[in-house]
């Protein structure tokens, strides 16, 4: 059968070749066909790349919204003028906050459990110079980025 996932006989790696001849890219050795259990057993404990970019996306979404909700994405979007769609907006702006979390200058607070209180998700800017220095950086006209004054590191 064509399309089904198979298993070198020697190493466990997984394969999707399904040429007759085929061998295991990792070791070299023949593949055999995965018997249904072992199909099954990576189907839910085996890393899927569908569930892991869904986590990606949920957890941007709610960075996202901590720091857009009550009006400020689009007052952002108002004053910075980028001459880019709103929703664009909303993911460049979204790429700066997450760059800010690793870099230490934002912290979003978010509780160990979903809880049903908008107060309980809240995010922190530590250096809000820095986050405003970044959006100019990224969104304002080239005149108005002429007369900036560098910024150290
Ligand atoms: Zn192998």
């Amino acid at each position: 059968m064509s399309g089904q996932p198979r298993i070198c006989t020697s190493c466990g790696q997984r394969s999707t070749n399904s040429a007759a001849d085929a061998v295991c890219t990792a070791c070299g050795a023949p593949l055999r066909a995965m018997t249904r259990m072992e199909a099954l057993f990576d189907r839910w404990f085996g890393p899927s790349a569908a569930s892991v970019s869904e986590c990606y996306h949920r957890h941007r979404q709610l960075t996202e919204l901590l720091w857009s909700r009550d009006g400020r994405g689009q007052e952002y979007y108002n004053i910075l003028r980028p001459g880019i769609s709103y929703s664009k907006f909303l993911q460049r702006v979204t790429d700066i906050i997450c760059q800010g979390v690793r870099d230490g200058w934002v912290e979003l607070r978010i509780p160990p459990v979903p809880v049903p209180d908008d107060a309980a998700y809240g995010i922190e800017f530590k250096d809000p110079d820095r986050f405003a220095a970044e959006l100019t950086a990224a969104f304002a006209a080239p005149d108005a980025q002429r007369g900036k004054r560098p910024r150290g590191g």
